[in-house]
């Protein structure tokens, strides 16, 4: 068990920690799929989507669009499909236990937020379609603050101390992949806290010390609240 108060301030990372960031990729390979067949009715939607997820699975992501435009001698430019992939309002719901103790904590009043990477339109969608726009005071979209501003820099991490200075006593940061979540994170004083599990492209990762988490857990509902 690991206990919030109102004197700590806690902030999550988004994709992986709060929900599923596969949901993304399905959600996007949808609206890739649509776009497609509305440009050529000849064009399938759900075969479009199911060879899409049969290359992901094969290939890993970075060669999709090329692949499907070349299956299917569709008239598009990958950039095109990235466009659509990027641009679309996605369909996504929060992990159970992330609905639970956003509840708790947003009840309970415990500054909260979210420190996130990746193209800024992009996880403001996200956050958007997730419902967690009016339920985080505290939002660092990292990619708002530079390219350069990314995690594992230190910026974003100084951005939520000086929000809260003077607020709170502590910190915490709770993310899923040790290649950048905790490594500064920790050496900036946030107690931090890796989350595993069943699904994601970081679950299986294991680094040295410098890089995990001090602590590590299966679920969110393993943060109570402590209000003595
Ligand atoms: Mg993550």
């Amino acid at each position: 068990m690991i206990n919030i108060n109102p004197k700590t301030a806690i902030f999550f990372d988004l994709d992986d920690t709060l929900f599923c960031e596969h949901d993304y990729v399905r959600s996007g390979f949808h609206a890739v799929a649509d776009y497609l067949q509305k440009i050529d009715n000849q064009l399938d939607s759900s075969t479009l989507y199911e060879y899409m997820l049969e290359d992901w699975v094969k290939n890993g992501r970075g060669k999709i669009f090329n692949h499907l435009i070349e299956e299917f001698s569709v008239p598009v430019e990958p950039m095109n499909l990235v466009q659509v992939y990027r641009e679309h309002t996605p369909q996504l719901s929060l992990y159970s236990d992330t609905d639970r103790v956003v509840k708790l904590l947003v009840e309970k009043d415990i500054p909260r937020g979210l420190i996130t990477d990746g193209e800024k339109g992009v996880q403001w969608r996200k956050i958007e379609a997730l419902g967690l726009k009016q339920r985080f005071p505290y939002i660092i979209v990292t990619d708002e603050l530079g390219k350069d501003c990314w995690k594992p820099s230190a910026v974003p991490f100084e951005r939520a101390k000086d929000l809260l200075r003077g607020e709170v006593q502590s910190f915490i940061y709770i993310g899923d992949n040790p290649h950048k979540d905790f490594f500064t994170a920790k050496k900036m004083g946030f107690h931090t806290i890796r989350i595993i599990r069943k699904t994601g492209d970081h679950m299986l990762t294991r680094l040295s010390p410098e890089y995990e988490a001090d602590e590590m857990i299966e679920s969110l509902d393993e943060l109570t609240v402590n209000l003595d």
